[in-house]
């Protein structure tokens, strides 16, 4: 008998497949139908508004304040209204504060408010409270007070190990520690943010000293960012069991990072100004209650791998800790806009291939009593799978440029040039439930200062 679906991985009438939208642009939309309802902050492009919270619903997105300044949920619960208060706020944060019970209360609201049998007079007055996403602008969802990026894929791991150190691709610690760095919050930037190709000291292994200029080796990584909503007080740990309950949600996240600048630096502390310069947020953060239907187990650890230490594991997260999300990359160069040529896909992976979960992550994160606070962003690390078409950067896809890939133009890439655009998408779809997408995570790399 499969085991009982845990409350991360219940579902209820919010991701009923039959469920349609009075806004039409929603039904059948490739990432936001009415069971996604993920959360950003926006306001009308060239405005003077101030930047609020609000949900992407189709084509359109939901101011979700004026919808309670208007009344839509008058009928509601005290919850739903001091959860849709806090989203006049110019980031997620007061509502990721307001934790679990909070969130799920509004998105049953704002699915009741968006469903197609609703009331006539209040589609009516919902209706002004939509902005078509054409004409917004987005802003960071969060103001992120600590960004910590793991290092969860296994296969990343080994592949990139290989490159550096072919003798011992994975260090004896991998398979026991979810490995993390501590990362940098000021430079995250939300999606469409063009990103400056960094300097910095670059020593390649035949040079006698190291030289200072742009990197020649940028790169990107596929990542999920996950956000954590209430947290824990400094010299507490949080228990597996109760881990979900404190992540909020998930967005893309890409980690670019330049390799040269890495190689050199990263010994002995880990990486610093190789990944500080920017990392890439996208602008819609999916709940954990709108990913519930693909909740999964991870992938089977290899035979003869240990199984987590106790404070690593909890039996709802072994069968449901994983997320069904695929994750892919697509590249536009400069030379394939001036074509006309699309964007082509460099890679498709999913994160069941990681090796340890959001939960694990944020469990061994808390297990030292670091307090972790809403809004701290836990990346997993470059989601890479086991085919050679699955791996989620470049240093790993072109073997640190030695193998470099042919695209459509004809041009040929090791790692990333000016004018690229870089973008990573997300979606997760699986028979008997409604596709949900991540939206995308876009930059264009611009060359270095002079
Ligand atoms: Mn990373």
């Amino acid at each position: 008998m499969p085991p009982a679906r845990p409350r991360f991985a219940t579902l209820d009438e919010t991701h009923d497949p039959a469920r349609v939208s009075w806004v039409a642009s929603a039904n059948g939309h490739a990432d936001f139908p009415i069971q996604n309802l993920p959360f950003g902050v926006f306001r009308r492009a060239g405005s003077n508004e101030a930047p609020r919270v609000g949900v992407a619903i189709g084509d359109a997105i939901v101011d979700v304040a004026a919808c309670h300044a208007a009344d839509c949920f008058a009928e509601e619960s005290e919850r739903v209204h001091r959860a849709a208060r806090a989203c006049a706020a110019p980031s997620l944060n007061t509502l990721m504060a307001l934790g679990a019970e909070a969130r799920i209360a509004l998105r049953g609201a704002l699915s009741r408010l968006l469903d197609e049998s609703e009331p006539v007079h209040l589609r009516q007055t919902a209706q002004h409270a939509l902005v078509p996403q054409a004409e917004a602008e987005l802003f960071l969802p969060v103001q992120v007070g600590d960004y910590t990026d793991f290092y969860a894929s296994v296969h990343h791991a080994s592949n990139v190990g290989a490159l550096f150190r072919p003798d011992q691709p994975l260090l004896p610690n991998y398979k026991w520690v979810p490995i993390g760095y501590h990362g940098r919050a000021s430079s995250l930037v939300v999606s469409e943010t063009p990103v400056r190709r960094p300097r910095g000291q670059r020593k390649g292994p035949n040079d006698a000293v190291p030289t200072v200029g742009p990197s020649r080796s940028l790169d990107y990584e596929l990542e999920l960012g996950a956000f954590v909503g209430t947290g824990n007080a400094l010299g507490s740990t949080i228990a597996m069991p109760d881990a979900e309950t404190h992540l909020w949600g998930v967005c893309l996240l890409n980690d670019w990072s330049a390799r040269d600048i890495q190689a050199w630096e990263y010994q002995p502390l880990g990486p610093f100004l190789a990944k500080n310069f920017a990392s890439t947020l996208g602008a819609w953060v999916v709940t954990m209650e709108a990913l519930a239907p693909f909740r999964t187990a991870l992938a089977p650890r290899a035979e003869g791998d240990p199984a987590p230490l106790p404070y690593l594991a909890a039996e709802s997260d072994a069968a449901f800790g994983a997320l069904d999300v695929t994750v892919e990359v697509w590249l536009r160069t400069a030379a394939m806009r001036a074509q006309g040529l699309p964007a082509t896909r460099l890679s498709q992976g999913s994160a069941r291939d990681l090796y340890w979960t959001f939960a694990q992550m944020l469990a061994h994160h808390a297990s030292s009593g670091c307090n972790l606070r809403p809004g701290d962003l836990l990346g997993s690390g470059t989601i890479s799978g086991p085919a050679p078409d699955s791996r989620g950067c470049l240093l790993e896809l072109t073997r640190r440029a030695s193998e470099p890939l042919t695209l459509p133009s004809g041009e040929t890439r090791g790692f990333l040039e000016d004018g690229d655009e870089l973008t990573l998408t997300a979606f997760a779809a699986r028979d008997g439930a409604v596709r949900i997408g991540f939206g995308t995570c876009r930059g264009e790399v611009l060359a270095a200062d002079a």
